[in-house]
C-alpha cells in the first residue's frame, strides 16, 4: 500500500486541508505561523541555553544516521538521481548539524572599544519566525543547509519543500522532534510554490525568508518580502563557466568536467554548463569528453541501480525546456551536436528498463558550427537545467576571462590549470560567488555559497555568515561607573556643568 506523508506541524503530523496528498492551505500557513511564533515568544528554544541547541543539532545527528538508508531510498524515488549519488550526498548531512552545533559552542561575543566607563557588548538574537522554501534538485541537503544555522539561531522555521520533492524533508520533523526540539519550532509544509509558498512569504509575521529555486520565483519572492520588510536570502540561478587553460592537466579537467556537468542529470545551480578552453588543448579535451559521455550513456538504467552513473530529467517539463534550448541552437545554425542530444527511449542497456518511461536525456556535447558562434543562442545565456554543455574557446587569458565573465549569473565557476600564479590571478577576475580551481561542486558546512549576480541571489548560506543572517546584533551597553563618578559626569542638566557627558 502506498504511504502517505502528512504536515509536520506543532509536533506531529497532521493533514492538510490543501489539495489531495496532503499540501498546506492558506488556513494551514496561518496555523503554522501562529504556532511558530507562539513557540518563539515561550522562549523554550529561543531563549533556550545555545549549548542546549547544540545539544539537540548533535542529537539530530545521531538520530538522523540509522534513517539514513530509507532516507536514501526515498531522495532516489523521489527525484530519480542516482543512488551512487544520493549514497555519497546523503550521508555527508550530517556535518551541517555538528558544524553548527560548534558555531554555538564557540561563539565569541565582541566587546567594542566604547570610551569611557562603559562595557558594550554584542549579542546575536534570533529573528522570529522565518520561512524556508527549497527547490527540487537536492531536497534533503538543500532543506538542511538552510534549517541548521536557523534552528541553531533559536529562531522558529516554516519549511515549504518543492511540490516534486517533498517527502524526505518531511522526514526530518520525527527526528528533530526525538532530538528535543520543542513542538511548534519546525513546522513542515509541502505544497505548491504559488498557494503555500505564496501564502507563506507574504504573512506579515514572517521575518526572514529563504528560498533556493529559479531567478523568476526569487525576484517574485524578493518583491513580496521586501515590502514586508523582512529579511531575505535567496540562492538562485547559474550558468557556471569552466575555463580549461593550456596549463592545466587535461584527464583530470575531463573528469571535472563530467563530475561539474553531469551529476544529478546536471540540474544543479552550479552545473559546469559554458566550458572556455583555450585553442591548442580543445582537440584533446573534446576527444576525451566524448568518450567520457559515451561511457556515461552506456551506464544509464534503474535510479537504484548501483551501477548507474545517471538519473532521468526531474519532469516533463524540465525535459521539454532541454529539448527545446538544444534543438534551438541547432535548427537556428549556430550550433552542432557532438554526442547526445535526444531524449532516450527504448531499452536500457544497462538492466533493461524503459527509458521511455523516465525523462532521460543522455550526456550532451554541444560546439559551435563556426567560430564561437554558439554564443549567440539561447543555450549559451539560459539555464538548460540538463546535461548539455556547451564548449567554446580562446586564445589569450584575457579573452577565458571575458567569455566566463559573459553572464548576467555569477554563482558558481571553475578554473583548470596547473600554473599557480594564473590561478591567483585568473580566480580573482571571474564574477562569481565561487571559484573553485583544479576542482568543480565542492560544498562544506563551513565554506559560504551564494550568487555574486543578483540573478544568482542575495546572501549565501554556509558558514559564521548564514548563521549570522538569521540573527539580528543586539549591543548592551553597561555602565559600570561608580555611583560617586555617575553623579560627576553624567548630571547632564546640572547648573554650571561644564565637562559632563554628551552622547
Ligand atoms: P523553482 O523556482 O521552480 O521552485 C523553487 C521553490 O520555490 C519551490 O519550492 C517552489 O514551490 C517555490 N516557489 C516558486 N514560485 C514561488 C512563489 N511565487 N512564491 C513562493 N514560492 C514559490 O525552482 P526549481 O525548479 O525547484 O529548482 C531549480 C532552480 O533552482 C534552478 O534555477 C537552480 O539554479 C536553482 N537552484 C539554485 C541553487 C543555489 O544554491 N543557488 C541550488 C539549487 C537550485
Amino acid at each position: 500500500m502506498a504511504q502517505t506523508y502528512k504536515l509536520w506541524m506543532a509536533g506531529r503530523e497532521v493533514p492538510g486541508r490543501g489539495a489531495p496528498c496532503h499540501t498546506a492551505s492558506h488556513q494551514d500557513v496561518e496555523d503554522a505561523i501562529q504556532t511558530a511564533n507562539a513557540a518563539f515568544i515561550s522562549g523554550s528554544w529561543s531563549k533556550a541555553s545555545r549549548h542546549v541547541r547544540a545539544d539537540v543539532l548533535e542529537k539530530v545527528a545521531e538520530l538522523m544516521q540509522p534513517e539514513l538508508p530509507q532516507l536514501i531510498q526515498l531522495e532516489v524515488q523521489q527525484t530519480g538521481r542516482a543512488i551512487r549519488e544520493m549514497k555519497a550526498q546523503v550521508p555527508s548531512l550530517l556535518r551541517w548539524f555538528k558544524y553548527f552545533a560548534g558555531v554555538l559552542r564557540t561563539e565569541e561575543r565582541p566587546v567594542l572599544p566604547t570610551v569611557g566607563k562603559l562595557h558594550n557588548w554584542l549579542e546575536r538574537v534570533p529573528l522570529g519566525v522565518v520561512v524556508q522554501i527549497t527547490p527540487f534538485n537536492h531536497p534533503l541537503l538543500i532543506a538542511v543547509k538552510k534549517l541548521v544555522p536557523a534552528l541553531a539561531a533559536g529562531n522558529s522555521v516554516v519549511l515549504k519543500p518543492s511540490e516534486l520533492t517533498p517527502l524526505t524533508s518531511l522526514l526530518l520533523g520525527p527526528i528533530f522532534k526525538k532530538a528535543g526540539l520543542p513542538d511548534g519550532v519546525l513546522s513542515i509544509l509541502p505544497g505548491l510554490g504559488s498557494v503555500t509558498g505564496k501564502s507563506l512569504v507574504s504573512h506579515s509575521l514572517v521575518r526572514k525568508v529563504d528560498v533556493t529555486g529559479g531567478t523568476a520565483a526569487g525576484r517574485a519572492i524578493g518583491s513580496i518580502v521586501g515590502g514586508n520588510l523582512a529579511r531575505y536570502t535567496a540562492e538562485l540561478g547559474g550558468k557556471a563557466p569552466l575555463v580549461v587553460f593550456e596549463q592545466a592537466n587535461i584527464d583530470a579537467a575531463v573528469n571535472g568536467i563530467a563530475f561539474g556537468s553531469f551529476v544529478a542529470s546536471g540540474q544543479t545551480c552550479v552545473a559546469a554548463t559554458r566550458i572556455v578552453v583555450q585553442s591548442p588543448v580543445m582537440p584533446a579535451l573534446l576527444r576525451m569528453l566524448e568518450r567520457k559521455c559515451a561511457f556515461i550513456s552506456s551506464k544509464m538504467g534503474s535510479p537504484f541501480n548501483e551501477k548507474s552513473t545517471m538519473g532521468p530529467l526531474i519532469s516533463s517539463r524540465q525535459l521539454q525546456n532541454v529539448e527545446t534550448l538544444v534543438d534551438e541552437c541547432v535548427s537556428d545554425g549556430t550550433a552542432k551536436i557532438v554526442c547526445g542530444g535526444k531524449r532516450l527511449i527504448g531499452t536500457a542497456p544497462l538492466d533493461d528498463i524503459d527509458f521511455s518511461k523516465g525523462y532521460f536525456y543522455p550526456p550532451t556535447l554541444i560546439v559551435s558550427s563556426s567560430g564561437n558562434s554558439i554564443m549567440n543562442s539561447r543555450i549559451w545565456k539560459e539555464e538548460a537545467f540538463g546535461p548539455v554543455i556547451v564548449v567554446v574557446t580562446f586564445d589569450t587569458e584575457e579573452q577565458g576571462i571575458q567569455l566566463a565573465n559573459d553572464s548576467e549569473f555569477g554563482l558558481g565557476a571553475a578554473l583548470w590549470t596547473q600554473d599557480l600564479s594564473q590561478a591567483f590571478r585568473v580566480s580573482e577576475q571571474i564574477s562569481s560567488g565561487i571559484v573553485w580551481v583544479n576542482t568543480h561542486h565542492r560544498n562544506d558546512p563551513s565554506s559560504p555559497w551564494g550568487g555574486a549576480s543578483s540573478a544568482s541571489g542575495v546572501g549565501s548560506e554556509n558558514g559564521i555568515d548564514a548563521y549570522h543572517a538569521y540573527t539580528t546584533t543586539k549591543s548592551i551597553i553597561i555602565n559600570h561607573a561608580s555611583s560617586d563618578e555617575a553623579l560627576a559626569a553624567d548630571d547632564w542638566f546640572r547648573e554650571g556643568a561644564g565637562q559632563v557627558r554628551y552622547g
